[in-house]
This record gives structure tokens, sequence and C-alpha cells, in this order.
């Protein structure tokens, strides 16, 4: 008797299992069948630990959820790791690459694979040579401007200087000293030469006290500034950084001779680029005067953009606001002024 009532037992658990099983299975190929109706969009960062980049994750994940399958891989600063990863979205017959590279130098491998699988390749943020995006026909670049940063630092400061106080010595001139990161570098020249010269163009006459190229660098920084607060003392009225970093130098300078810490009277305004978190802080208290951002989310914008053009078969920049700059290949996000009010 106990045997007869196991067997109808099995029957009806094997029924039973292969009901579940089948309606699995169902669902399984629902879902492959709904997801393959989505683009999917192969997505290498160079490292996630960058305030900037993760920015961008986050905007692409955001707009583009329900919209795209996104397989997002982490370079983690090492190109070896973001070659694996683009192989493994070669062989996923992902429909576009967005790749934010480790390393520039790597580019043309990384173009070759993408032709070889004819897999149209986007580059963003840190930019390859033009010969190797132009080296194929599917390739583009997004990315920023190097004079922008510059000429928005400019426009901060001449905002500064508009408000009042900022000419101690009366004499209509603005006396400023100047923190560079490198000596041959695009962005430090670039944001050197144009943050002067678009204070000069809004009628504002300059004269540099001082230039030091401190390599990006917060201790090299805060000795040079505290090299010509004793040499310049109160004839400083702006401190004009590349970065914020040696902004930040320059203010702890500054501090240590008791200017900056929130008295009116003994203040210098210092600006950077970058938005990073320190400088936000000194911004927050008034020990800083403005920084510029990268837009992140406006680079996310672009880049779906771009995408979802290149899946659908369209041009790239077809029916969108983007336009080439002038090497025809290269699509350029401006940067935002960041003075504490906005974000
Ligand atoms: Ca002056």
């Amino acid at each position: 008797i106990k045997r007869k009532d196991v067997v109808p037992l099995n029957k009806k658990l094997c029924v039973f299992l292969s009901l579940i099983i089948f309606t699995l299975y169902l669902s399984a190929c629902s879902g492959e069948n709904a997801a393959g109706n989505l683009p999917k969009i192969g997505v290498c960062l160079y490292k996630y630990d960058d305030t900037y980049i993760s920015t961008v994750r986050q905007a692409l994940e955001k707009d583009l959820e329900g919209k795209a399958i996104l397989y997002l891989n982490d370079g983690k600063g090492d190109q070896g790791t973001q070659n694996d990863q683009i192989d493994l979205l070669i062989q996923k017959s992902v429909d576009v690459l967005l790749v934010n590279i480790v390393d520039v130098g790597a580019a043309q491998t990384i173009v070759d694979k993408a032709k070889t699988a004819d897999i149209p390749i986007i580059f963003f943020n840190r930019e390859p040579d033009e010969s190797v995006i132009k080296s194929y026909d599917k390739a583009r670049f997004i990315g920023t401007n190097a004079k922008d940063a510059g000429v928005i630092q400019g426009e901060i400061i001449t905002r500064a200087w508009e408000k009042g106080n900022c000419d101690k010595n009366g004499d209509g001139i603005m006396q400023y000293v100047m923190l560079k990161g490198e000596p041959d570098n695009p962005e430090a020249v670039a944001r050197t030469e144009w943050s002067i010269k678009t204070v000069e163009d809004s009628g504002i006459k300059t004269e540099e006290l001082g230039l030091q190229v401190c390599n990006w660098d917060t201790e090299t920084a805060n000795r040079a500034m505290e090299a010509w607060l004793s040499k310049f003392g109160d004839k400083i009225e702006f401190v004009v950084s590349n970065n914020d970093s040696m902004a930040q130098g320059a203010i702890a300078a500054l501090q240590s001779s008791n200017y900056n810490k929130g008295d009116s009277e003994k203040f210098i305004p210092v600006v950077g680029v970058d938005a990073t978190d320190a400088a936000k802080e000194l911004i927050a208290k008034g020990y800083m005067s403005g920084s510029v951002i990268q837009d992140g989310n406006a680079m996310a914008e672009a880049l779906i953009a771009v995408a979802l053009n290149v899946y659908n078969g369209k041009d790239f920049l077809e029916g969108t606001e983007y336009e080439y700059d002038e090497t025809g290949i290269a699509v350029r996000i401006p940067y935002k002024p960041y003075e504490g009010t906005n974000e």
C-alpha cells in the first residue's frame, strides 16, 4: 500500500516540476525576446573611482533604463583589463561600444578590434589621436574643449572683479598670480592663456605678478603661494589656478597668513578647475571663489543620442543638436562654472 501511494506522488511531483520548468523556460524565452529588441550598449570606463566618470555612469544608467541593455565595465585604470573587457563585449555582439579609454596610446588596437567586428565605437572624455579615430568610419569622439575651461574661469574672475573689492590698490588693473599645471600640457596651456584673455576681453587690464609651474600638485602650489605672499603680500589681487588641487594648496598658504578665513577684509579670490569635493567645500565656506566643472550629465546625454542613432542605422549626429568641430569626427561638450550656487 505504501508503495502504491508513493508512485502517484512521484508522478504528481514530476508533472508539477515539469510545469515549473516549462513556465521558467517560457518566461526566459519571452525575457530574451524583449531584450532582443533593445540595443545592447557596451560601456568601458577608465575607472569607476573618478568623480566625473561616476557622474557619467549614473546618468547613463538612469537615462537608459528600459531603453537599452547596458554592459558597464570598470577598467580600474588598467589598459590590459579594459582590452579584455572590450574582447568580451565584442563576443557578446554589442550594437555599439562607448569607450573611455585608459591609455590613449592603446586606441588604435581597440579601433582595429571594433573595425574587424564591424561594431561602431565612440570614444569619450580621454581623447585618442585624431588619426586613430579617422582610421575607422564608424569611430567618433565626444569630449570637452581645452579652451573652454579657461574661458569659464575668466568669466568667473570677471564676475568677481565686477562685484568690487578686488582692486585693492585702486589702479584699475588686476594684479594676479598664476598656478600652472605643466609647461606643455595642452589643458594647462589653454587654461593659462584663455582665463586671462577672457578677463582682458571683458575690458579689465591685468598684470601678472608671478607664474609658477606646479605640476597640478597641492604641496608645490602651497610653497609657490607662500613665496608670493612674502614677496607681494596684499599686492596680489587674484589667484588663478589650472586646477583645484593647486588652488587648495594656495588657499592653505593664504590661511596660514590669515587670509581667506571668512574675514572679508583679508581675502584674495582663488579660482580653480575640476570642482573637486575639497574645492566645493572651500567654495561653500567662502574661502574659494569658484571652479569649473565638466558636465557629466551632458556627456551622458550626448553619448546616448549618438549611440541610439547608430543602433537605429542613422548617422551619428542625425536629428541632434550636436555638431562636429573642425576635425569632422569630434563633438565638444561645454564645461560649466561652479560657484557654489549650482548643483
Ligand atoms: Ca589693482
